[in-house]
């Protein structure tokens, strides 16, 4: 079989099957075997979505202290969300919540909010959920005797 220059030039840019098949006005068939004469592998036909890890760390600026300032986007409330894919469910979630999963292993119980005194921190280390917060108060008020707060 003779392969088109054409057909080639645009699997060796790493186009899909169909994109030449549609921009060439050739049979997608034609494009899948000059593909595999070539030994061209195919690549991902949708590009992968990134993992909520890399939208999270592109999405903070490191201030001092260790705290994490939000770049990304906020709800009307103002509080820093975060759109992602999650077991193929788009999740809108706080920062915090993601946060969170960065850190510990367990899904977090009611509201997590920053606990470092930061407005708005989204550090990992930083964010408390119920469960370590009543900890926390309880620690505290052990250490320090109950305070009216
Ligand atoms: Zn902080």
């Amino acid at each position: 079989m003779k392969i088109r220059a054409d057909v080639a030039q645009m699997l060796r840019a790493g186009h899909s099957d169909r994109q030449i098949a549609r921009q060439l006005g050739v049979h997608r068939d034609q494009v899948i075997r000059a593909r595999r004469l070539l030994g061209i592998p195919a690549g991902p036909t949708f590009p992968q979505p990134k993992a909520v890890e890399d939208l999270f760390r592109e999405r903070v600026e490191e201030v001092d202290g260790g705290h994490l300032k939000w770049r990304g986007f906020r709800n009307e409330r103002g509080t820093p969300v975060l759109k992602h894919r999650s077991r193929g469910a788009l999740r809108n979630e706080t920062a915090y919540r993601v946060a969170w999963r960065l850190q510990h292993d367990r899904e977090p119980e009611g509201l997590v909010l920053p606990g470092c005194g930061y407005d708005q921190c989204v550090a990992p280390g930083h964010v408390e959920d119920r469960r370590l917060r009543n900890q926390v108060t309880a620690a505290y008020a052990a250490i320090f005797g109950e305070t009216a707060a």
